[in-house]
């Protein structure tokens, strides 16, 4: 349905020129981050990738640079488990995260204590675990339900976990190791820990391309409706809120930034890559390994800046 190269304008924007030159102009600059090293894994990639790829909900379709070669999307995932959680448990999943920014980093313990357990948001590592463990009571067949569920929104049966990724992670994630005890010792996990850390792994070990991120996450731009086969995957007012949380969310203590820098709801992984949705208009993804200090990737941020401020449009 999506072919790659198609013109992709909107009146008085010609999208695809814009990408070409940010691309060159992004690409050229030093870059002086540093891939995530404390998944060993993730070392293992090529760290001068740089793919971008951008789906429009008319259509259009271009890419460039890196952009069919898959990575691991990580934190993005945490994206879709609220939409399969939020979907099932409809406004109760509150009573178990909040929606506040943290200001803190994706993986902080410091504020769950005096918070009684309830994670800040779904989108730093501790929401995310309480989301897991939200999926785990809920789901038959967690990991399998969760990939059939990625897989249907993108009509794609090829998207996978990396069972490599996954395993890496696992040996060394003594963090979110800490984080999920935690919050189960405040009554907030009711499944076994060692459980829902084997999913949580799995689902940040999810890969694939950004022209299948791009198009994983159109729903989003398009009021929670599949573009593929126009089944509802969450309700308007849902695809709404979980903008509004990439928006004031997705990037951790650096989403003030991207806000003001980018002005479009997104999401980062430590993989290096980066969603960004224009509601009504298009999602685009964008990946490079380095990350900057605070966990995003740097060409990714530098691009999707430059890219909001050539076109002129953003969500503000
Ligand atoms: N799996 C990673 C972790 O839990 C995800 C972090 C991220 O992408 N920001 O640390």
């Amino acid at each position: 349905m999506y072919k790659p190269n198609q013109p992709v304008k909107t009146p008085g924007v010609n999208y695809q020129d814009i990408i070409q030159e940010v691309y060159q102009k992004v690409n050229s600059m030093e870059d002086p981050g540093q891939p995530a090293s404390y998944i060993p894994e993730l070392e293992t990639v090529d760290a001068d990738n740089f793919g971008v790829y951008l789906t429009t909900l008319d259509q259009g379709a271009f890419g460039v640079g890196n952009c069919y070669e898959a990575f691991s999307i990580q934190s993005i995932a945490k994206v879709l488990s609220l939409s399969l959680a939020y979907g099932i448990l409809g406004e109760h999943i509150w009573n178990r995260v909040g929606v506040e920014p943290s200001g803190t980093a994706f993986n902080s313990l410091i504020q769950l204590d005096a918070d009684n357990g309830i994670p800040r948001n779904p989108f730093i590592n501790s929401g995310a675990i309480v989301i897991s463990d939200i999926l785990l009571s809920n789901l038959e067949n967690p990991k399998e339900d969760f990939l059939a569920f990625v897989r249907s929104i993108s009509k794609n049966p090829a998207i996978n976990y990396s069972p490599t990724i996954a395993a890496s992670e696992k040996a060394v994630g003594f963090r979110n190791v800490a984080l999920c005890n935690f919050i189960k010792s405040l009554g907030n996990i009711n499944n076994d820990p060692a459980e829902v850390l084997d999913f949580y792994f799995d689902l940040c070990s999810l890969e694939m391309n950004c022209k299948e991120l791009s198009e994983l996450f159109l729903f989003l731009a398009n009021n929670g409706v599949n573009v593929f086969d126009k089944s509802a995957i969450v309700t308007k007012s849902q695809s709404k809120r979980i903008n509004a949380l990439m928006q004031t969310c997705g990037f951790y203590d650096e989403s003030g930034e991207f806000a003001f820098k980018v002005g479009l709801p997104g999401k980062s992984g430590v993989g290096g890559g980066i969603i960004a949705v224009h509601p009504n208009q298009y999602a685009i993804a964008v990946w490079s390994p380095k990350l900057n200090t605070k966990g995003n990737s740097y060409k990714g941020m530098r691009f999707l800046e430059e890219f909001t401020t050539k076109s002129q449009l953003s969500i503000f």
